[in-house]
Parts: structure tokens; C-alpha cells; sequence
């Protein structure tokens, strides 16, 4: 199969397409073929191995938000037959731990990621267990499956596990281009929440309101939690989705309402962030981290996807795997609006 290897860390150069033998399921794992693979910053981290949470096992084919085709299976792997249309899901866990047992398999101490510690979806084929597979609805391409897999799971798990999500509440959603921002608008309209977003351009803004935010804020402003304070009649916002950190962090708390909750599963611009304590004890504000998301929260954001519940993620470039390196390379600029995609199967 041709797949990107990566040997070393370091710049996009380090993503070479090779021929490799295909990969066979051991037992109870099914080989899929790869009908598309999202493009992460995840990706770029582990290239440049930055971010000390993801230590990658070299030589290393990277991509852990993969939707394709069962095409073999290993043994004891029984009627999951071959031709199952599929997302795979990203996560390797101990399966026994008090986290795992809950499906919160981020918090194991043995968690693992496709494309991170074990061979991932830049390629053809990829290897899988069978209880990572997740059938997709006839509906769903594979193209919006790998486009939506970890953002929608991710912004379903920061607004409702973590961030308790209330109807008729006011949320705020960084960076509304990002993938993790598409997915957070799109969910926290179906729960019916009022929804505003950030982002740093205009023509970001103004997809923002095409995808039904109710105001598009420029956080490259200083002092624009005044601006979200005036919007929401003074009272600021109930629930903030960030993953901006360091830069946006003190004009978010600001923005905050009372008893307002702030949840963060990234840090893009910087991981040192201060926060006043008193500010924190007399509003009664939260601070809360979050990290992926839990099996049945996945099965849960597919079947919406596949129903046509929720807003399909925006698709900013689907490329050919020799591509791969470019691919990362726009992702890096942040010039693109929603997911950059990888199709292992193009020429
Ligand atoms: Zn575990």
C-alpha cells in the first residue's frame, strides 16, 4: 500500500509516501481501507513533537481520524462483515480501569491514539480493533465521517459532559473556523442554546453567521469580552468552548457570566494563562478541562450526523496522500475555514 511515513520529527519534509506491505488484522482486529483521513493539528504536534501529552512510537504513520471499508477481518472477529461502511474510532485503552469501564478512555492511564502510538489513517489501509469500528448511516460519506469524528466528539463531550449544557443558555464558541469551533456551533444550535463565536478574520466572521451564530466577534481585539458583554445585555455568557488559551483566556473569563463555566480541551496560542482567584470565588466561575470524549458520545454525534440532526462539518480541502505534507502546512497557517481531508485512494 502507499502510506505517509514519518521516521523523525521535524518539518512537513519529514512526511515521505512510501510502499509498504499491507497490514493483516491480528485477532480481533479488522483492516479497513481508507476512504478519507482528516488532517489534525494532533498531527503536526506529534510531527514536531511538541506537547508532552503524545509521545509517538517511530517509524509512525500518522492520521487518527479515519472513515473507510472493512475489507478483511482477524480471527474471533465475527459477523462485522467485510463491506461495513465505518469510522475508527482514535482511542487504545487498558478496557478494564474505573475510566475505561465509564468510556472515558482519555483518562486511562494506558490511553493510546491511533496515528500516535500505533500506525495511523495516511495511508490505504489502516489496522483497527473491531470495538474502534463504528457503523456509518448510508448518509454519511466518508469524507464527512473523518470530517466530523473527533471535532463533533470533542465538542459534544466539552458541551454537555463537561460544560453541563442547559437549554436556552448563551455560549460562546473560539475560533468558529476551526474544527473543533464548526462542530461546537453546530451542536450547541441543536441543543438550542444562543450561539456567538469568535474568529480572527471577517471572511471567518461572516462563515460564522452563515452557519447561524447570532454574533461573530474579532478576538484579535483587545477588550472584546466588553463587546460580548454588550451583546448579551450585560450579562455575559453562560458556557465558553475555548481552546485558543493563553491569548484569549483573560478577555474569556471576562466575558463570563455569573456561575459562568469555561471549558478548554486546547491551548493553540500559548499554555500559561492567569486567573484571578477572587474573580473565580465571587462570580462562582468554573474552569474546566476536557480532553476527547466517550464511546457511546461518538455513537451519539454519528447518529445525528446521520440523520441529518446536526449541521455537517465544513469541508475546506479534500487532498491526495502525496499531498500530506501541504495538507498540514495550511492547517499551520490557520488561513483555512473548517477541515482539511486527506482521500489515501486519489491518484
Ligand atoms: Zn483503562
Amino acid at each position: 500500500m502507499r502510506a505517509i511515513v514519518m521516521s523523525e520529527h521535524g518539518g512537513p519534509g519529514v512526511l515521505r509516501l512510501v510502499d509498504r506491505p499491507d497490514p493483516s488484522p491480528a485477532a480481533g482486529e479488522v483492516l479497513v481501507r481508507v476512504g478519507a483521513a482528516a488532517v489534525n493539528r494532533l498531527d503536526i504536534w506529534v510531527r514536531e513533537n511538541v506537547g508532552h501529552a503524545y509521545e509517538a512510537n517511530l517509524p509512525l504513520i500518522p492520521g487518527y481520524d479515519v472513515a473507510g471499508e472493512i475489507v478483511a477481518v482477524g480471527e474471533g472477529v465475527t459477523p462485522v462483515a467485510t463491506g461495513d461502511r465505518v469510522y475508527v474510532h482514535c482511542d487504545f485503552s487498558c478496557g478494564r480501569c474505573e475510566y475505561c469501564l465509564e468510556g472515558d478512555e482519555a483518562a486511562c492511564a494506558q490511553y493510546g491514539v491511533l496515528g500516535v502510538s500505533r500506525d495511523g489513517g495516511y495511508a490505504e489501509y489502516v489496522v483497527a480493533p473491531v470495538r474502534n469500528t463504528f457503523s456509518l448511516a448510508e448518509s454519511l460519506s466518508f469524507e464527512t465521517a473523518a470530517a466530523a469524528g473527533s471535532v463533533y466528539l470533542t465538542a459534544y463531550h466539552m458541551l454537555f459532559s463537561r460544560g453541563a449544557l442547559r437549554p436556552g443558555e448563551t455560549v460562546l464558541v473560539a475560533a468558529a473556523g476551526s474544527g473543533v469551533g464548526g462542530a461546537a456551533i453546530a451542536l450547541a444550535r441543536f441543543a438550542g442554546a444562543s450561539v456567538l463565536a469568535t474568529a480572527s478574520t471577517e471572511a471567518k466572521r461572516q462563515r460564522a453567521l452563515e452557519a447561524g451564530v447570532e454574533h461573530a466577534i474579532d478576538y484579535t481585539q483587545p477588550g472584546w469580552a466588553s463587546e460580548v458583554r454588550d451583546l448579551t445585555g450585560g450579562r455575559g455568557i453562560d458556557l465558553i468552548i475555548d481552546h485558543v488559551g493563553e491569548s484569549a483566556f483573560p478577555d474569556a473569563v471576562k466575558a463570563l457570566a455569573s456561575k459562568g463555566r469555561i471549558v478548554i480541551c486546547g491551548a493553540s496560542s500559548g499554555a500559561q494563562a492567569k486567573l484571578d482567584l477572587i474573580d473565580l470565588f465571587a462570580r462562582q466561575i468554573s474552569v474546566i478541562g476536557s480532553s476527547d470524549g466517550t464511546r457511546r458520545e461518538l455513537w451519539e454525534v454519528l447518529r445525528l450526523l446521520g440523520e441529518g440532526q446536526i449541521d455537517p462539518p465544513a469541508i475546506e480541502m479534500v487532498l491526495p496522500l502525496q499531498r500530506a505534507a501541504e495538507a498540514q502546512e495550511l492547517l499551520s497557517t490557520r488561513a483555512h475555514f473548517g477541515r482539511v481531508l486527506l482521500d489515501p485512494q486519489a491518484a
